[in-house]
This record gives structure tokens, C-alpha cells and sequence, in this order.
């Protein structure tokens, strides 16, 4: 497979922009080997710079749910761009966005749209601190909620002691951050006990997506849910992946658990940077200029973005989920056939279109099992695969997304190249 093009990009891109990308997972850094440059994409395909085409399973990280270029929304996005790019004024597209987010999700009566994840979790903790009158705020070991700085902490030792900075550049001891093991329900009655009376939040990912996926255990959300209510705390769910993904209502709808503030992103800016956070009006009439929760942005709910959200999330209906349903189990079943076939110990994990996948034989259900999955085997998988065209996340702990788009030809032509690829690690 000839790649030179791409190598010579990013030769030339390492020379203007840090390690050549503008987010780190893109650069290859955990499989090895130099990214590829993407010229476009269609459907479920993507073609990179040197002209190679690939089933792409990263779609965007997510935000892809009806693959590249769907013509519904690039129509959608084409009429609204001709119509001017930005105003700074509000415009109808964020209402008509608004109130589908609205009605999709029962907890949320009021959003404020922003242009990331990474300010909506920030500006949901910020409100959530506002509510409560308290700093500290609780999360899981594994979960990802952007790159805010208070959300850029690692476990410390034990519950005793504040989490310390995972980044260079956050002040210790500056976030009031406590984090525990995701589905752990000792350390969740534990934490509560302890600090439950100065948590002002506990932030989850309802369906973990930046650890590979984990799924919530049963009960795990419920006993959190009980567990915030009880102690006046605010349960915030970070639905940056899992909003209009796993259902129609996210995770809160696909679990029954209603959480009091969400965060959105990914699907709703159908390729745009989009981001939401969301709650009922109680909660949202804290946020300005309604109330003194402060937050705002020159490009928020710019209507280009609205537009192309709101074309995505319009054709989600029945038949969509049933087709991301019926293709993400053909690739599950695919995955675990091909694995045994080849006599490689796989675990997989799925919710809907997300799919994760993991070396190794044990459950995996917290940050700790998914590092002790066989890891090691994933770059030179990743390789391989891409050999056979196939572009899988360039990170052993992403998330397999798939769209509507991805037809029953392409899931099988992936199965059938997974064998290969099985069959090369387990050389
Ligand atoms: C992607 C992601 C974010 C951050 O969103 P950005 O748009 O990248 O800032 C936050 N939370 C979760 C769960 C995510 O997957």
C-alpha cells in the first residue's frame, strides 16, 4: 500500500502544527506509523491522500451516524450557508434544534448550545457548582469529558486526598476532584459517604466510549442516580458520543435513568462543532443572561452547524436505529467468529453502533480491565487492517462507530478482513 503522499503531508504539516495534527489521538502515536491524510469521504468510505479507499469506522469519533456527505444534509448545509454563515443574532435553526433536543429528551427542557464537548461538560459543571453552592464534583476512572482543566485529573491515592493533575499546566489541587472506578459500587457508596455532602456533581459517561466501550453494569446508573438525589448533588451525564446514538433519547432513554443536566455534542452538529448542555428550566434559568451563571460564545448555535445537526437528527428514526442495530451485531458476531476462528482471545463490548473491542479473554467493565485487555496486539492489528481497507480508531481504547451507511457488504468485507488481520497478530 503506497502511502508517500500522506507521509510527505505530514512530514511538511510536523513542520507548522504540533506533532503535525490539531488533536493528539490523530497523530498514530498509540498504533505507529505516520496518519493518513483524508481527502474525502462518501458513505461509509473514505479516500486518503494517496488515493486509498477504506470502510471507515472512526466517522469522525462519532458525529458521523449517517456517514460521509449523506446528501440530506449537505443539501441542508448548502441552503443555509447561502444564505449567510453567521450572524451573532439568533436564528431558526437553533430552535428548531432546540426543541428536537427538547422532546427527544425527557430531562431537558431548556439547552444552550456551545461549539464543543469540552465547553458544554465544562459549562454544566459550572452550573451545576452554581446550583449546589459547592466546589468538588465526582467522576470514573476511564470516562472522558473534554479537555476543561478541572476534568484533567487522575485518581490520587485513595479517597483521602484530591485527585492529582493527569496534565502539565492544571494546578494541583485546583480542581476539588474525586474519581473513582467506573460500575464500582463499594467506591460509590464509599465516596458518597465520605463527601457526599460537597459534591456539587458526579459526571458520568452513561455508556463509557473513551476507554474502548464499557457499558454501565445494571443498577450502576440507578444506584448514582439515587445516590446524587439523596445527597442534593446534581448527576450530570456527559451524552457528548451517546446523544441520538444509542437511541433516540441517549443512554437517559435506552437506561430509564434521568440524569439532571446533559451534555451534548458529536451527532447533534452532524460534522459541524457543535456541542449542548441541557436540563430543566429550574436548573437552566441559573445560566445568563437568564440568571448568573456566566457563559457564552461568538459562534454558538451558528446555523450552518444547526442546520447540518438538525438534517442528521431528523432522519434518525425507526429504521435508522434498526439498521445501525442490525449491522454493528453482524460486525459483533463477525468479530468474535473471526477471532475464535483464528484462535485470538477477543472481548467485545457493544451498545448500539458502538463497538469496542478488546485483546484478552476477561470481562472488561472498568478503565483497569480495559488497560489489562492485550493491548499490545492493537497496533500491529490496526496495520493490518488498514492494509485491507479498513480504517479503525488509531487508539486501542476508541470507540468502533459505525453509520448508516455501512452496508452488509462493507461488515462483511470487514469480517472477512479481520481474519486476516487476526490470523497476523496471532503469527
Ligand atoms: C468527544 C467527547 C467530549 C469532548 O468533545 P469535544 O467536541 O472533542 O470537545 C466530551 N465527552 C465525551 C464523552 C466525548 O466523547
Amino acid at each position: 500500500m503506497d502511502t508517500s503522499e500522506s507521509a510527505r503531508l505530514f512530514r511538511e504539516a510536523s513542520k507548522v502544527m504540533v506533532g503535525g495534527v490539531s488533536s493528539p489521538v490523530r497523530s498514530f502515536s498509540s498504533v505507529g506509523g505516520n496518519p493518513l491524510f483524508i481527502a474525502r469521504g462518501e458513505g461509509s468510505k473514505i479516500w486518503d491522500a494517496d488515493g486509498n479507499r477504506y470502510v471507515d469506522y472512526v466517522c469522525s469519533w462519532g458525529p458521523l451516524v449517517l456517514g460521509h456527505c449523506d446528501k440530506d444534509v449537505v443539501d441542508a448545509v448548502l441552503r443555509e450557508v447561502r444564505n449567510g454563515t453567521s450572524f451573532g443574532a439568533p436564528t431558526v435553526p437553533e430552535l428548531e434544534l432546540a426543541k428536537r433536543i427538547a422532546s427527544a429528551l425527557p430531562s431537558v427542557e431548556k439547552v444552550r448550545f456551545v461549539n464543543s464537548g469540552t465547553e458544554a461538560t465544562m459549562s454544566a459543571l459550572r452550573l451545576a457548582r452554581a446550583y449546589t453552592n459547592r466546589t468538588t464534583f465526582l467522576k470514573f476512572d476511564g470516562c472522558y469529558h473534554g479537555h476543561a482543566d478541572p476534568f484533567l485529573t487522575q485518581a490520587g491515592s485513595g479517597l483521602a486526598t484530591f485527585d492529582l493533575p493527569s496534565s502539565a499546566g492544571v494546578p494541583a489541587g485546583g480542581t476539588s476532584v474525586i474519581t473513582i472506578p467506573y460500575n464500582d459500587m463499594e467506591s460509590l457508596d464509599e465516596a458518597f459517604r465520605e463527601h457526599g455532602g460537597e459534591l456539587a456533581a458526579a459526571v458520568v459517561e452513561p455508556v463509557a466510549g473513551n476507554m474502548g466501550v464499557v457499558p454501565p453494569e445494571p443498577g450502576f446508573l440507578e444506584k448514582l442516580r439515587g445516590l446524587c438525589t439523596e445527597h442534593g448533588s446534581l448527576l450530570i451525564f456527559d451524552e457528548v458520543i451517546t446523544g441520538f446514538r444509542v437511541s433516540p433519547g441517549g443512554a437517559q432513554g435506552l437506561y430509564g435513568v434521568r440524569p439532571d443536566i446533559t451534555c451534548l455534542g458529536k451527532v447533534i452538529g452532524g460534522g459541524f462543532p457543535v456541542g449542548a448542555y441541557g436540563a430543566r428550566a429550574e436548573v437552566m434559568r441559573l445560566v445568563s443572561p437568564e440568571g448568573p451563571v456566566y457563559q457564552a460564545g461568538t459562534l454558538a448555535g451558528n446555523p450552518v452547524a444547526m442546520a447540518a445537526g438538525l438534517a442528521t437528527i431528523s432522519k434518525l428514526d425507526g429504521h435508522a436505529y434498526s439498521r445501525l442495530e442490525e449491522a454493528s451485531t453482524a460486525l459483533e458476531e463477525g468479530i468474535i467468529r473471526g477471532a475464535a476462528a483464528c484462535g485470538v482471545e477477543v472481548t467485545v463490548n457493544r451498545v448500539g453502533s458502538m463497538v469496542g473491542l478488546f485483546f484478552g479473554p476477561g470481562r472488561v467493565n472498568d478503565y483497569s480491565t480495559a488497560k489489562a485487555s492485550a493491548h499490545g496486539l492493537y497496533p500491529r492489528f490496526h496495520r493490518k487492517m488498514l492494509e485491507e481497507g479498513v480504517y479503525l480508531p488509531p487508539s486501542p481504547f476508541e470507540t468502533i462507530f459505525l453509520s448508516t451507511a455501512h452496508s452488509d457488504e462493507d461488515v462483511d468485507a470487514t469480517v472477512a478482513a479481520m481474519k486476516h488481520a487476526f490470523k497476523g497478530v496471532s503469527a
